[in-house]
């Protein structure tokens, strides 16, 4: 059976609790009552949780034997910031297809209204990936970093480090993405509404990145990033 699965905020041995808004939800939503099973994935581990004490915006839970998790090689996608609610959906779900770690990058093309508000945007971000994530039963919510711009993402080490690019002729993602990967997993990079510009091209590939294409239609940035992430899934993707 599975069980709906929280991650804590709270861990100390055996002991665990969701609080806040998190708890509002266990306990407003789905009615949660002491003696209750839930997985909890607690950082390093997703162990049974029996429900030990309901208060205002405080649930703590008991843990028990380990629950076991399926997992997808480190994937981190980084991001040209677009349109927030297409954005939005990218993330949601890139979450749900397992990528580890988010990287909204402020590119050429990232309309500058969106860039100067970006940085405020990564709390709901990591919300939405936060749920995501416990929608998909993983163990923890992939890391959503504070935007950057492109130039900072270009020295990514020790990863297979692929930039997606409608104008690639030669190469397919899927022939790049061959296990068994580097140690830090793969990297994709996805651009955004206009696409990378030519110059942003010329430095991920001086800087060894390798340009990939999805396949000989334009997609939008966010279907990329989803098709990308899928593409990444099944070539790694263990149980
Ligand atoms: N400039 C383009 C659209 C860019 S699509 C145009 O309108 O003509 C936005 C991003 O999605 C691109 O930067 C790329 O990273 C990715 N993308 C879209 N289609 C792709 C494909 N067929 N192969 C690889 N990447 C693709």
């Amino acid at each position: 059976m599975t069980r709906r699965r929280w991650i804590a905020d709270e861990v100390l041995g055996d002991r665990a609790a969701l609080v806040g808004e998190h708890a509002d939800h266990l306990v407003r939503v789905l009615r949660a009552r002491v003696g209750q099973h839930f997985d909890i994935a607690t950082g390093e581990a997703v162990r049974r949780g029996r429900i030990t004490s309901v208060k205002n915006a405080r649930v703590e839970f008991e843990l028990g034997e380990e629950v076991s998790r399926a997992g997808l090689a480190e994937t981190t996608l980084v991001l040209a910031v677009f349109k927030f609610d297409r954005m939005e959906w990218a993330i949601e779900k890139c979450t749900e297809l397992g990528v580890s770690r988010i990287v909204p990058a402020i590119a050429r093309r990232t309309g500058s209204h969106l860039a100067a508000a970006s940085a405020k945007r990564v709390e709901r971000w990591q919300r939405i990936a936060r749920q995501a994530a416990e929608q998909s039963r993983r163990s923890t919510p992939p890391e959503i970093a504070a935007p950057v711009k492109v130039a900072e993402v270009l020295n990514f080490p020790e990863a297979l480090r692929i930039v997606l690019a409608e104008s690639e002729e030669r190469t397919l993602l899927r022939d790049v993405v061959k296990p068994p990967v580097a140690d830090g997993g793969v990297v994709l990079a996805v651009g955004p509404e206009g696409g990378w510009t030519e110059d942003e091209l010329q430095l991920f590939r001086q800087a060894g990145w390798i340009s990939a294409s999805l396949g000989n239609t334009i997609l939008r940035a966010e279907t990329a990033a989803m098709a990308a992430t899928a593409v990444v899934a099944s070539a790694l993707y263990s149980i």
